[in-house]
């Protein structure tokens, strides 16, 4: 029995934060891991911008429902429900995350929350585990599933070296480069063979 974890930005849709930072017009919010790589800081970075700016959980929700997922990432998962369970394993938080995994015919989905007041604003967000994406993996392991894990990002490596089979999905060139280890594939149509291969071998 197969479970497949894919992560969710990157990989099935736009990154959310960057999505928000172009329709709000704050480039400051276009800010990752990448340029920040402690989460916290990051975080509350984040969230005190949205704070600064008046941005409420709606605001941010109305623009997620206008984004759509990645050309043919539906397809795809259409493709490999039939193979294999999916779940959904992302660093976003379920006020995000939910929309668009509806969109993409509603997985299971493991994120973390946020903390919302009576105005509507984020004032606090909550991890539910650290390293969730690596425990998660871990755990489905001892009940006896082959775990195939899909990522983009350096946040997603634990996960990927913790599966049984780890694939990087339209990685930048430098996770790429740093982790030779794993395939990396940039087209659904190439990673559906890769699965394909897995799920024969
Ligand atoms: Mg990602």
């Amino acid at each position: 029995m197969f479970i497949t974890c894919l992560d969710l930005e990157g990989v099935l849709i736009p990154e959310i934060w960057i999505a928000v930072a172009k329709r709000m017009k704050i480039p400051e919010l276009e800010i990752t891991t990448r340029d920040e790589p402690d989460y916290d800081k990051l975080m509350k970075k984040r969230i005190e911008i949205l704070n600064m700016n008046n941005i409420t959980l709606n605001d941010i929700q109305t623009i997620i429902k206008s984004m759509t997922p990645l050309l043919g990432a539906k397809e795809f998962l259409d493709w490999l429900q039939e193979y294999s369970e999916i779940l959904i394993l992302t660093d976003s938080y379920r006020e995000f995350a939910k929309p668009m995994v509806k969109a993409l015919g509603n997985y299971a989905l493991f994120c973390h929350n946020l903390e919302i007041n009576e105005e509507g604003k984020i004032v606090k967000y909550n991890l539910r585990l650290r390293n969730m994406k690596k425990i998660t993996i871990q755990k489905l392991k001892e009940l006896n599933f082959v775990l195939i894990a899909v990522g983009d990002s350096y946040n997603d490596i634990e996960m990927l070296k913790e599966a049984d089979f780890g694939i990087l999905f339209r990685p930048p060139e430098n996770v790429k480069a740093e982790y030779p280890q794993f395939p990396s594939i940039f087209e659904y149509a190439e990673l559906k063979e890769n699965i394909k291969e897995i799920l024969t071998s």
